[in-house]
């Protein structure tokens, strides 16, 4: 138990004890806090919780060093003004815009074009979500679905966590033994809690695409609230309608020799819809949006509140585009919007 977070833990050490010999000497730093405006635009590094896994390339961790003085967050740590050397330059274009989907999960877009072509942007349809898989992570991209009425029951969780024998020939299949004894949860993106109409639904929760390696204590905790919070939606006013869609990026380590990536950050984005089974045309600049962008550890803030930001935000992020057939000026004032429940 414990291998990875062991392995973390001596990693500070090692860096308490490189940095000992100067540090004892300076006050703690205070870390300065950019503009609300500025730190909208900003990539993941506007909290204490930083450091160069949070970022997809170089140029979104130079857009951090540049807006900090005195690199708090110790992005530049050889002092020659370049941040996180060791990340890509800057991140791949997105793919060719896909082929339209009639999926229910995909109504609000198809974040990262995941079609067929790419087998780090692979889409999978299920019936009871959509996801795009990233063969190198062992994980997935994202995951889309839609959560109503429809999709709750009776059905018991079936806690049957298998490998996905639907992936492509040739793609390495991710079995739950890949996370034993690593300290982190198989944590569901589409939560067994959204699919209990039918065991075939539940089942498909527990396909190792649909997992990610989550701490504990975001999993159990904070992570759970919001998924309980957005069922509560559904369970209040029966006739609603969400789409969720739920992310993870950045590297904070790997499992299973390299085969699957511990993502350093999870988001999510809830969409109510104004009238429910519309898709898209259910979207106005009035409607009810709930975004979060949370570190993936187990030192975080027990209410996923603190960790409400705007779409635009996780679109810097990620470098994809949510939310994408909503028109184009309602998607820019419900982006732009930091949301407060
Ligand atoms: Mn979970
Ligand atoms: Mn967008």
């Amino acid at each position: 138990m414990g291998g990875i977070r062991h392995l973390w833990t001596v990693g500070v050490g090692l860096w308490a004890i490189a940095l000992g010999g100067c540090m004892e000497l300076l006050p703690a730093p205070t870390l300065p806090t950019p503009p609300a405006a500025q730190s909208q635009s900003l990539p993941p590094c506007v909290d204490d919780d930083c450091n160069c896994g949070d970022f997809r390339d170089r140029a979104l961790a130079q857009q951090v060093l540049d807006a900090f003085e005195g690199d708090p967050f110790v992005l530049d740590q050889d002092g020659n003004g370049m941040a996180c050397e060791s990340l890509p330059d800057s991140a791949p274009p997105l793919d060719p815009t896909a082929p339209p989907s009639s999926s229910p999960h995909l109504a609000l877009g198809n974040p990262s074009n995941a079609a067929t072509a790419n087998p780090n942007n692979l889409l999978i349809e299920r019936s009871q979500y959509a996801l795009s898989y990233n063969r190198d992570r062992g994980t997935a991209n994202w995951v889309s679905w839609q959560l109503s009425d429809r999709w709750l029951g009776n059905t018991p969780r079936q806690d049957n966590f298998r490998q996905d024998g639907g992936l492509p020939a040739g793609f390495y299949q991710v079995t739950p033994n890949d996370y034993r004894g690593s300290g982190y949860d198989r944590g569901h993106m589409v939560p067994s809690g959204d699919r209990t109409a039918s065991v075939s639904d539940n089942s498909a929760t527990f396909l190792m695409t649909n997992i990610i390696p989550q701490a504990p204590d975001n999993n159990r905790g904070t992570w759970r609230e919001l998924e309980e919070y957005a069922r509560s939606l559904i369970s209040e006013q029966r006739d609603r309608e969400l789409i969720i869609i739920a992310g993870a990026y950045g590297t904070q380590n790997t499992l299973a020799n390299g085969r699957v990536t511990i993502p350093s950050r999870l988001w999510k984005v809830i969409v109510l819809l104004d009238q429910p089974g519309a898709g898209v045309a259910g979207v106005s600049a009035n409607s009810r949006i709930i975004a979060v962008d949370m570190p993936n550890t187990n030192d975080l803030s027990a209410n996923w509140r603190d960790y409400q930001t705007s779409v635009d935000r996780i679109e810097v992020a990620t470098g994809y585009d949510l939310l994408a057939p909503v028109p184009v000026a309602i998607q820019a004032e419900l982006e732009a919007r930091v949301s407060a429940e």
